[in-house]
């Protein structure tokens, strides 16, 4: 286990919004202490507050004892300084999907984390080998592919970049199981397994739709009645955001450049329009109840 430290105790979660969240809710729930830090002091209050709405859902539904909630809010500390990486022992970068902001963040935690901390991140996209290389400590560098929402879902996709040493692969595999979900190890790759996967389904879908295969609610249909799947691929689309699926295909089509990933025109034309999804009120379907400018 040389250069990383097995025994987790503090993790720094950075980045308050859906993800970081829902990270920083789980780690807390599961014993560990939190230090949560985003750009601004609102930015951590909202996050606070949306933590702490959401462990009242779980509370009630697990029939959680009362001081169980107050317990877990005082393991999460908020702040806005990456400083606050000082003594954690784990990071989970959970800032937004921009390789510009990701780096510039690595090479400050690369500077204040203690030297045997894990730097982990949680990008549904970007290769964990080029973050690594901008710290001097690629070996301790890792991806750890959160699912939304966070506290539900049972997986976490771990990904190796080139130079992830098995130490640090190993205590991150142990951290994921304390946390009560399944470690899965992925190598770098774009899109990893689950986008790589996902995300030409939901293309091909957008392809049928614009050739007139079938309409929407057809397609959506076939996929949950014949193939199990809980919701339809144009419906999953709208609530991950059309702008995140594009951008991932743009990923998948570049890094592989194989024209199978070519992002379908479609979905292209939706985006260009603003429609986003659940988030923007419209994307295959419409969703009045969104406030305007969500
Ligand atoms: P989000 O936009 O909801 O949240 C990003 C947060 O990061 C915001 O609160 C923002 O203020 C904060 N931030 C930006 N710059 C910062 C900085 N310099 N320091 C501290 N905080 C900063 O984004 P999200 O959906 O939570 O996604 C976060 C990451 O998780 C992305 O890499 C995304 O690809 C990945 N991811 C998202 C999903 C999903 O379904 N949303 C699923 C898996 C992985």
């Amino acid at each position: 286990m040389s250069g990383t430290n097995a025994d987790v105790k503090k993790v720094a979660v950075i980045g308050g919004g859906t993800m970081g969240n829902g990270i920083a809710q789980t780690f807390a729930t599961s014993g560990f202490e939190v230090e949560l830090v985003d750009v601004t002091p609102a930015f951590v209050e909202r996050a606070l507050g949306a933590i702490a709405k959401s462990l009242e859902r779980v509370a009630k539904k697990q029939e959680w004892p009362v001081d169980r909630v107050p317990a877990v809010l005082a393991r999460i500390h908020g702040g806005t300084s990456l400083d606050l990486a000082k003594g954690c022992q784990l990071v989970v970068e959970a800032v937004n999907e921009d390789f510009g902001v990701k780096r510039e963040i690595f090479q400050r935690l690369d500077a204040v984390a203690p030297p045997e901390a894990i730097l982990a991140s949680n990008t549904s996209s970007i290769s964990i080998t080029e973050i690594a290389a901008v710290t001097k400590r690629p070996g301790q560098v890792i991806g750890m592919h959160f699912m939304n929402p966070v506290p539900v879902m049972a997986l976490v996709e771990i990904i190796r970049g080139l130079a992830t040493t098995d130490a640090t692969y190993g205590v991150v595999a142990e951290v994921t199981t304390r946390l009560g979900k399944t470690p899965v190890e992925v190598n770098d790759s774009p899109g990893f397994v689950s986008n790589r996967i996902l995300m030409p389904m939901i293309n091909e879908a957008c392809f049928a739709l614009m050739e007139g295969v079938a309409t929407k609610e057809a397609i959506d249909t076939v996929m949950k009645l014949g193939m199990n799947h809980p919701l339809g691929p144009l419906t999953l689309a709208d609530l991950i955001g059309l702008d995140v699926c594009l951008s991932i295909m743009e990923v998948l089509h570049q890094g592989l450049g194989d024209s199978k990933y070519r992002p379908c025109p479609l979905l292209r034309k939706l985006v260009k329009a603003g429609h986003l999804g659940r988030k923007s009120g419209h994307g295959f379907y419409e969703y009045p109840e969104t406030p305007k400018k969500a």
